[in-house]
């Protein structure tokens, strides 16, 4: 294969290097932005750890509760790392230890976590081989394991970190777009929304008025996010297209989101494809009250739920305890 790295070219396997990374939280279909707008938080975050090994292949540790998968082929870390591997020589083996604290299936991108933090670890092994755009082709095959289908919405702000568009998937075109400082509240009540189900209630046409409203708003978040213009962000936290279909899904949701905006958040929506519903405020004081009105409304209707207050996280997956010795290519 033509981008081959090849074998101990230009970097040794070097078997006592070790990276360690924090792969964060993701929130994907942003509001209007349905499949094209994601955005990284800086809590909750994966803790995951890589390593060459002798042997070639994949070994997949897990040091947590969720009783995933070991098998590479069937954790979605594993399939990313798969689809690196293609590019890499046949020798290449890794030892991947994943400490997941992201739930799986809870909207805000466990599955993406994983993906993204194992290839992003395995290129700082690699000396950077390969290039951002490469490592979210990668890890897109732990979303197509997890969902069914190649998505970047939540990859994509895993891999750039802040808020990124995916104007394309195929051909992949990524774009990383600025931000001012946000606040993001998030709710995840205990309830299952399956991503298949989600997905197979929404109308496959809609209205060309519907259309109209919908790429305004596209238009106007992503000129308020450049502007910095809080108040043209807030306009355009406007979904009339998936959210009035797949809001029924989540108990609570029209209460959470009205309740939010009187107590001064700018808006938000879904997380994903649900149950999380995330907030967006410019103080933490208004992050703060949502959280509480969240916490208030779901205590009301008897559900469990956890709640972050957060920011948005810029740097995307981070690089802890690097213990990489630089090589100068041979
Ligand atoms: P989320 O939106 O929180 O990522 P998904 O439903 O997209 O949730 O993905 C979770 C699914 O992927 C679960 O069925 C889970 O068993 C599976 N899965 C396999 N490997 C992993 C992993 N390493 N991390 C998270 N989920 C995984």
């Amino acid at each position: 294969m033509e981008n081959k790295l090849a074998i101990n070219s230009p970097y040794q396997m070097d078997f006592s290097a070790l990276v360690k990374v924090e792969a964060p939280a993701t929130v994907a279909n942003m509001v209007c932005g349905f499949d094209v707008l994601g955005f990284a938080v800086n809590e909750p975050f994966d803790k995951m750890q890589i390593r060459f090994k002798e042997t070639p292949g994949i070994t997949i540790i897990n040091d947590d509760e969720y009783n995933l998968p070991t098998d590479p082929e069937k954790n979605v870390a594993g399939a990313a790392l798969l689809a690196m591997m293609e590019e890499l020589p046949s020798n290449i083996g890794f030892e991947l230890t994943i400490q997941k604290q992201i739930k799986p299936g809870s909207g805000v991108g466990s599955s993406a976590a994983s993906s993204a933090g194992a290839v992003a670890a395995a290129n700082r092994l690699l000396h950077n081989y390969f290039s951002k755009e490469d490592l979210v082709r990668f890890a897109m095959n732990g979303e197509k394991l997890a969902s069914g289908v190649k998505h970047a919405d939540n990859i994509a702000p895993c891999i750039y970190g802040g808020v990124t568009l995916i104007r394309s998937i195929f051909p992949l075109d990524i774009v990383a777009l600025t931000a001012p400082p946000l606040f993001v509240t998030i709710v995840h009540p205990q309830i299952e929304v399956k991503t298949s189900d989600a997905r197979s209630i929404l109308q496959q046409k809609v209205l060309l008025k519907d259309a109209i409203r919908q790429w305004g708003n596209i238009a106007g978040l992503v000129a308020g996010l450049l502007q910095a213009d809080y108040a043209l962000i807030g306009r355009s936290l406007e979904d009339v297209l998936i959210e009035p279909v797949r809001s029924i899904l989540i108990p609570g949701f029209d209460q959470v989101k009205q309740q939010s905006k009187e107590a001064g958040a700018l808006g938000g929506g879904i997380s994903g494809s649900g149950p999380s519903i995330f907030m967006l405020s410019e103080t933490h004081a208004t992050a703060k009250k949502v959280e509480e009105l969240m916490q208030q409304i779901y205590d009301g209707l008897g559900l469990d739920h956890h709640t972050y207050v957060t920011t948005i996280n810029h740097s995307g997956v981070r690089f802890v305890d690097s213990l990489i010795t630089e090589q100068t290519p041979s």
